[in-house]
């Protein structure tokens, strides 16, 4: 199943990637997490990707393209994949479009989670994410039973670095600008499946799956 979650910046890419990563057992590829880890190990690739991160700014294609190639080559891709986070601009999906063409393994759906502009700053503002198992909360919607300690495995909750208001503004604008383009590079394909991103946090699990199950 060769799927794309695709949606705003705090739409729940993550969120919902992570949880359908586990229901239908391919892996949740995210590119925000491959150059986060990046960042955090000192490689010249992550030096190079941390100014366009810190700024809100999409990091090069040439970068992005050659973590994805290199990501869907692991053993646990070849039952197929989530991408979340990629890609973000129409150059990415044409590149993506071109890399599976050559496999002869074209995607197969892309779910767009759609969710009001007002509501995403409040989703991004609150975020916290737990250092060890990478679970997310949200210090208004959904706070962790104590404070920022993980629900799950005890492990300290963090905020993001370009979770901050300004950064977050540079994002969405970079979103409206660059990403949601790929609404209609979509749908002429006959490939884009939207949903109400907003609401009960499984029920968008399910609508999500289902979708999935048709494709
Ligand atoms: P995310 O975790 O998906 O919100 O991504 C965090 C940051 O990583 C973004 O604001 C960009 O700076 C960078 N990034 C992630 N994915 C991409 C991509 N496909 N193309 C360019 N930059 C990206």
């Amino acid at each position: 199943m060769r799927t794309v979650l695709l949606g705003a910046p705090g739409s729940g890419k993550g969120t919902q990637g992570d949880v359908l990563s586990r229901k239908f057992n391919i892996p949740q590829i995210s590119t925000g997490d491959l150059l986060r880890a990046a960042v955090a190990a000192g490689s010249d690739l992550g030096k190079q990707a941390k100014s366009a991160m810190d700024a809100g700014a999409l990091v090069s294609d040439e970068i992005v393209i050659g973590l994805i190639r290199e990501r869907l080559t692991h053993e646990d891709a070849k039952n197929g994949y989530i991408l979340d986070g990629f890609p973000r601009n129409i150059a990415q999906a044409e590149a993506l479009d071109n890399m599976l063409a050559e496999l002869d393994q074209p995607l197969q759906g892309v779910v767009l989670l759609d969710v009001p502009f007002t509501e995403l700053m409040q989703r991004l503002t609150g975020r916290r994410t737990c250092k060890d198992c990478g679970a997310i909360f949200n210090v208004y919607l959904s706070p962790p039973k104590q404070e920022n300690i993980c629900n799950n495995c005890g492990g300290q909750l963090y905020q993001r670095q370009d979770d901050n208001e300004a950064t977050i503004e540079n994002r969405l604008k970079v979103y409206e600008e660059q990403t949601a383009p790929l609404i209609g590079f979509y749908q002429q394909q006959n490939k884009l499946h939207s949903i109400n991103g907003t609401g009960d946090i499984h029920a968008i699990t399910n609508a999500v799956g289902d979708i999935f199950n048709t494709i």
